[in-house]
């Protein structure tokens, strides 16, 4: 029987055409590299793109003295009284986030109380913007890890609305360190004190004056998701923040008071300013996918949904990370 002789594969070909895809695959590469140049505008306004202006601050970091100005107010978001005659507690709401969240909370008809360390000016800023939104809102100054602070929070708030319907636990201590050996004991307790304890206390003084319907919601961090070379304490603190959410909403639902997190990338605020050098702070932002740090307006929507109710009522001991993509 005449033996069939097999089609020898013809590999010229098939390389041929394989460098045939790579050539397309580079040329379109290219095209797109020179489209994709800045940072992804879909917002509802134009936010700043790096490179900022060089700049460093002394802790705990001024508002007024950022460059550009954050932008906070969201003049496009309209409210509608998702949290309507509802009182809330915001730590650390003279600035950044925590002032963004103020002022959405007052348009969605709260009255609010802001927690701060210093910066006066900041708290004197967030209050009059509170009550332009036709809100009332009263300032304290205090350490929230000091346990005798947060009960002394909790008894104002009282005082003066009688209530407290939500608790935003956002205060926070962030200093790098280049490595284990150079971050002192010192600073690791002060980042744990603020960071855990701080959000422990606050919660614990608060929680008593909780009902049915009440929310916390706590600032987490994307570092406490991926972690941060030059934040060991920091981002330990985070991730220890994410797991107090998850357990927390566990242990509150018997009482229907949902405890929620939304875990930021970078955003506009003092707070790296007045911790990374001046050249990183100029690039601040750069490396994630939108190729330009968050505006604290962009962040406190997530808060609201949180807050609210009519919004979130299924959802607890969740993690919300909102860090420009992936
Ligand atoms: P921010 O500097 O505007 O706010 C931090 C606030 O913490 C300040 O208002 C300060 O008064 C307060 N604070 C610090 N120590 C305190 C203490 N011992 N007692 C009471 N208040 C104290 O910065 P921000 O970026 O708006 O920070 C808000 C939250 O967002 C923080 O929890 C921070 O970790 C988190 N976060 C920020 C970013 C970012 O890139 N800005 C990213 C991820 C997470």
């Amino acid at each position: 029987m005449a033996q069939q002789r097999k089609a020898r594969p013809d590999t010229d070909a098939v390389t041929a055409k394989q460098r045939d895809i790579q050539r397309g695959v580079k040329k379109a590469d290219e095209q797109n590299n020179e489209k994709s140049g800045g940072a992804m505008q879909a917002g509802a306004r134009k936010y700043p793109e790096p490179p900022f202006p060089k700049q460093h601050q002394p802790k705990p970091g001024k508002e007024r003295a950022l460059d550009p100005r954050p932008m906070f107010d969201a003049p496009f978001y309209k409210g509608s009284e998702k949290l309507k005659d509802k009182v809330a507690i915001i730590t650390g709401g003279d600035s950044g986030i925590g002032r963004a969240v103020a002022i959405l909370f007052a348009r969605e008809g709260a009255d609010v109380v802001i927690c701060h360390i210093d910066e006066d000016q900041d708290a004197r800023d967030t209050k009059a913007a509170v009550e332009a939104e036709g809100r009332k809102c009263l300032v304290s100054k205090g350490d929230v890890s000091d346990p005798a602070y947060c009960r002394d929070a909790v008894d104002a708030t009282l005082k003066a609305f009688g209530k407290i319907d939500i608790l935003v636990n956002n205060a926070a201590f962030q200093v790098h360190a280049k490595g284990i050996e150079t971050l002192s004991l010192e600073h690791f307790d002060l980042t744990l004190k603020t960071n855990l304890y701080g959000y422990f206390l606050m919660a614990q003084a608060v929680i008593p004056h909780l009902k049915n319907g009440s929310a916390i919601i706590n600032t987490g961090s994307v570092t406490g998701i991926d972690g941060s070379k030059e934040l060991l304490d920091y981002s330990m603190t985070k991730g220890g923040i994410h797991a107090f959410t998850r357990s927390l909403g566990a242990s509150l639902v018997p009482r229907g008071i949902r405890v929620n997190c939304v875990a930021p990338g970078p955003v506009w605020t003092p707070l790296n300013p007045s911790d990374k050098e001046a050249d990183m702070v100029a690039e601040f932002g750069s490396k994630v996918p939108m190729k330009r740090p968050a505006q604290p307006e962009e962040l406190a929507p997530a808060y609201v949904f949180l807050a609210s109710e009519q919004m979130s009522s299924y959802i607890t001991g969740e993690i919300l990370p909102v860090v420009g993509g992936y």
